[in-house]
């Protein structure tokens, strides 16, 4: 495994941090999909680029916003859906799309009785002659209300079964699909999170992805992206929690000299940049599994999931305590850093399912 970064990759850190700088405001609102179509006007987002490329621009993104990232995992998690699993005519009719950002993309399997389990989903779908009718309830959809398109699983079973879980692609916009409002969450605000409810929805059979049945299948060797993703995420916001820190801890005076005189605030700045270094390899030498399909892949993008994310949300806690008042302002960086991290705990599996992942692979 390649760890020291090659120059063009650098080069690409550069040119991502100087978009920021120059084209980004703190204080401002996004628009996500504007952000993308920038991003892939500049160059930074296009198809030939590499796993290790696009979770650095994650990372670089992150630590500007850490929301920014729950965007970037669902838009890339689709496109490489279709890019692996779709008919060459949905692949004609959306890549070039989700590329530019024409188009934005939502995954949607979660339901309210299926979280962990996804084989629990209600959603059904019923073969009525060259279509397919739907019905379903989803929760927890990322980018559901700024999206144009959802891929989306549902049973094709007339029973509950892993077996028929079939993986679908239906429009956002249309009368038979209901997005509601966005759910208001702990953090990661920035990319809305959508109840979704589809109602009698007829599409033409050429809209599913992959086989039938395929949809648990789908759903899983994708989702080693995400959780790669997620991992970069948490590294992002980690090195802007450090940041941060340094930042404050070294203008603050109390008792007659700088708080990082301290040794109580040297050793959190200490154990955060340690952390953050070997989250940092972690995740790229989870991103180099994926990029070489590799077989240690499953285990390593849990691995950098359940570490990248643990760590960012024990030293966003730390941030919070050596800015002391300062870190409980509400908008300030470390609180909602603090409150972002909890949640990346939690999606993409939560923190425990990856250690059962990390488990099965050993044992
Ligand atoms: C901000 C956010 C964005 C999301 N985005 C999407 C999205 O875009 N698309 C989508 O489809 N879903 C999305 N989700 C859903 C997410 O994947 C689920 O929330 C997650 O998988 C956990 O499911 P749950 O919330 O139902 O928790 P549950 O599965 O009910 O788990 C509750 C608790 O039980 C534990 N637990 C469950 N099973 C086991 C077990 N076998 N062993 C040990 N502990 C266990 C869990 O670890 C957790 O602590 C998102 C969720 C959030 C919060």
């Amino acid at each position: 495994m390649q760890v020291l970064l090659e120059k063009e990759k650098e080069d690409f850190k550069q040119r991502t941090q100087a978009f920021i700088d120059t084209r980004l405001n703190k204080s401002k609102e996004l628009n996500l999909k504007a952000l993308w179509q920038n991003l892939y006007k500049e160059g930074l987002i296009n198809k030939e680029n590499g796993v290790l490329q696009n979770i650095l621009l994650s990372e670089i993104l992150c630590k500007f916003r850490p929301g920014i990232g729950l965007f970037l995992i669902t838009q890339f998690t689709c496109i490489e859906i279709i890019k692996n699993f779709a008919s060459d005519s949905l692949k004609e009719k959306y890549l070039n799309k989700l590329f530019s950002g024409e188009n934005i993309s939502c995954f949607s399997i979660t339901e309210p009785n299926a979280g962990s389990d996804v084989s629990m989903i209600e959603a059904f779908a019923e073969k009525k002659g060259n279509s397919w009718l739907l019905n379903g309830h989803k929760i927890w959809a990322s980018n559901g209300s700024i999206s144009d398109i959802i891929i989306t699983f549902v049973q094709t079973k007339s029973h509950k079964d892993k077996s028929g879980i079939t993986c679908l692609i239906i429009p956002s916009k249309c009368k038979e699909v209901e997005i509601l409002k966005d759910t208001p969450k702990l953090g990661v605000e920035i990319t809305p999170s959508n109840e979704v409810f589809i109602k009698n929805l007829t599409i033409d059979e050429n809209s599913q992805i992959g086989n039938l049945g395929d949809g648990i299948k789908i759903a899983l060797s994708t989702i080693t992206l995400g959780r790669i993703f997620c991992a970069a995420q948490a590294v992002g916001l980690l090195s802007g929690v450090l940041e941060e820190s340094i930042k404050h801890s070294t203008k603050r005076n109390q008792f007659g000299k700088s708080i990082s005189d301290y040794q109580a605030i040297k050793w959190y700045i200490a154990d955060m940049t340690k952390d953050l270094d070997a989250a940092r390899l972690l995740l790229h030498k989870a991103a180099w599994t994926k990029e070489n399909n590799s077989e240690e892949l499953n285990k390593l993008s849990s691995m950098a999931k359940y570490f990248c994310t643990s760590a960012a949300q024990k030293h966003s806690a730390n941030a919070v305590q050596i800015l002391g008042g300062a870190g409980l302002i509400k908008d300030s960086y470390v609180a909602s850093a603090y409150r972002d991290s909890k949640v990346l705990e939690i999606y993409e599996g939560t923190n425990e399912i990856q250690r059962l992942v990390i488990a099965r692979e050993i044992l």
